[in-house]
C-alpha cells in the first residue's frame, strides 16, 4: 500500500500531519472509521476525522482515566461500567486490579470494536475474559434501564467521543443522574471532558453539569501529545472524599500516586474557563 500525507484539523489553521500507511477504512452506521499507521506513533484509530489513539500515546490517556477514579473509590474497586472504549485499552488497564470481579462495557459502534481487535489488539485488555461482559448500544439507554439500577457499579467510566454524533447525550444533565443512580452508595464517575484550548466549551459544560448532580467534583489534566494540547477529565463523586489522594497504590508507565496529585493542579485560565456559565 502506498504511503501519503494524513492531517487532523486540530484546529482552524492549525493541521496534525502524519505520514501514514492506510491499514482499513469503513463508513459505519455511526461514523467514518479509519486505521493508520505512522513511523513515529504507530498505528492509530481516527474517527470522524479525529484521532482517538495511537500506540505510541495511548498509554497516557488510558492510564489518566482509568487510575485516577480506581485508586480514589473508597472500596476496593469490584464492578467497572465502561461506556465506549471500544479499543480496549481501558479494560486492559482495569483488568490490572486484583478486585475487580465484574466489567461490562457498552460501546455504541461494534465496528470500532472489530477493526481495533484486528489492528489494534496489542493495545487491547482481555475480552474473553469471564469476569467482562461486551454490549452494543448506546450507553445512555444503558445507564438508564433497571438491571443497571439493580446491579449498580462502584466506578464508571465515560470513554467516550466529544459531545457530537452518539456521545452527545453523555454529555446531558440527565445521563449524569442515571449514572449517579447506577453507582454505588461509594461510587465514582470519570468522563474525558475534551481539550480545553481548541475546543473550549466542553470541560466547564461537563463541569457545570456534574456539579448538579453529584455532591463532589473535580477536574485533572493529562498530556497526550496527539490530541493536539491537553486533555480534560471530569472526576464525579457520591462521597465527599479527597479526590487528589489514591486510597491505594498504583503505577503504570505514565501514572503514579505524584502524577495523580499533581493532575489536579489546574492553570489559571483553565480555573478562568470553569467559571464560565
Ligand atoms: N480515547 C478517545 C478520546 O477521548 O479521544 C475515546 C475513545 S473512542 C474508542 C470512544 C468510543 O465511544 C467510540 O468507539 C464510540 O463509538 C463510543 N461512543 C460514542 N458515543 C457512545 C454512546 N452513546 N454509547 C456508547 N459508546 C459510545
Amino acid at each position: 500500500m502506498t504511503n501519503y500525507w494524513w492531517s487532523e484539523k486540530i484546529a482552524p489553521g492549525y493541521l496534525h500531519s502524519y505520514e501514514v500507511t492506510p491499514l482499513y477504512e469503513e463508513r459505519t452506521p455511526h461514523q467514518h472509521l479509519l486505521i493508520l499507521k505512522n513511523r513515529f506513533w504507530g498505528r492509530f484509530l481516527v474517527l470522524d476525522g479525529v484521532v482517538q489513539l495511537t500506540e505510541g500515546d495511548e498509554f497516557i490517556y488510558h492510564e489518566m482515566l482509568v487510575h485516577v477514579p480506581l485508586t480514589v473509590v473508597s472500596k476496593e474497586p469490584q464492578s467497572v461500567l465502561i461506556i465506549g472504549g471500544g479499543d480496549g485499552g481501558s479494560l486492559r488497564e482495569i483488568l490490572r486490579y486484583p478486585s475487580i470481579e465484574r466489567v461490562v462495557q457498552i460501546e455504541v459502534d461494534e465496528a470500532v470494536f472489530r477493526a481495533c481487535q484486528k489492528y489494534l489488539r496489542e493495545i487491547s485488555g482481555d475480552f474473553d475474559d469471564p469476569r467482562v461482559q461486551l454490549i452494543f448500544g448506546d450507553g445512555a439507554s444503558y445507564v438508564a434501564s433497571e438491571e443497571v439500577k439493580s446491579h449498580p457499579f462502584d466506578v464508571v467510566l465515560v470513554d467516550c467521543t466529544d459531545p457530537v454524533g452518539p456521545a452527545k447525550i453523555l454529555f446531558e444533565e440527565d445521563f449524569y443522574r442515571h449514572v449517579r443512580e447506577a453507582l454505588t452508595p461509594w461510587g465514582v464517575m470519570v468522563q474525558q471532558a475534551s481539550l480545553p484550548r481548541t475546543i473550549p466549551h466542553v470541560m466547564p459544560m461537563a463541569y457545570r453539569r456534574t456539579r448538579r448532580v453529584f455532591p463532589q467534583v473535580g477536574i485533572y489534566r493529562a498530556p497526550v501529545p496527539t490530541y493536539g494540547d491537553e486533555i480534560a477529565f471530569v472526576l464525579a463523586s457520591k462521597l465527599e472524599v479527597d479526590l487528589r489522594r489514591p486510597q491505594r497504590q498504583v503505577s503504570g508507565r505514565y501514572y503514579n500516586p505524584e502524577v495523580h496529585q499533581a493532575s489536579f493542579a489546574l492553570p489559571t485560565w483553565w480555573q478562568d474557563l470553569l467559571k464560565t456559565p
